[in-house]
């Protein structure tokens, strides 16, 4: 799961780098070309032309290439890609997302291990969401809500399946 993650963040910051080159290769070939691009994408973001020109203009003299990296490719450095982070998020969540309920459950009365065992699970995969989402640069409510969103259908399936053939550990 962690190697998983490892290959597609580095094939995806791979990708970042690549456009990167190619931007910089078309800066030095074409810097006309690409001020009209800078250009053209303002004034579709709503900038009316002399405006758009201007911005244009000014950013690429300030620093043509994150300009276009940013504006034209949609890359910043918050989402510059993490492979290695990513990765172990990915492995410590696994180990420590098994590990709290386990111990919720060694240490709760009987009468109420299925409440501990739910609410441990759960804490725990938000807890971790808003770690990874902070290593990663995301957003940290909308990756703790769709980790802990994820986890209650998990649970809900897992007791509706234990249900189903009457061996219920919910
Ligand atoms: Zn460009």
């Amino acid at each position: 799961m962690a190697a998983g993650e490892y290959v597609s963040v580095s094939s995806q910051r791979d990708a970042e780098r690549a456009d990167l080159n190619k931007e910089r290769r078309e800066l030095t070939e074409d810097p006309e070309g690409e001020l009209l691009e800078l250009t053209l994408i303002y004034e579709g973001r709503g900038l009316d032309r002399p405006l758009a020109e201007q911005v244009a203009q000014a950013l690429s003299k300030h620093d043509a290439l994150s300009a276009h990296v940013r504006d034209e490719l949609g890359q910043g450095e918050q989402s510059a890609a993490k492979p290695v982070q990513a990765a172990i998020v990915s492995a410590l969540a696994f180990a420590i997302g098994a590990a709290v309920p386990l111990f919720a459950v060694l240490i709760a009365p009987t009468s109420t291990r299925t409440v501990m065992l739910v609410s441990a699970t759960l804490l725990a995969l938000g807890v971790l969401g808003v770690v990874g989402a902070r290593l990663g640069g995301a957003r940290q409510s909308r990756a703790a809500m769709r980790v802990l969103a994820g986890g209650t259908a998990a649970l809900l399936i897992t007791a509706a399946v234990g249900k189903l053939v009457n061996t219920s550990g919910l």
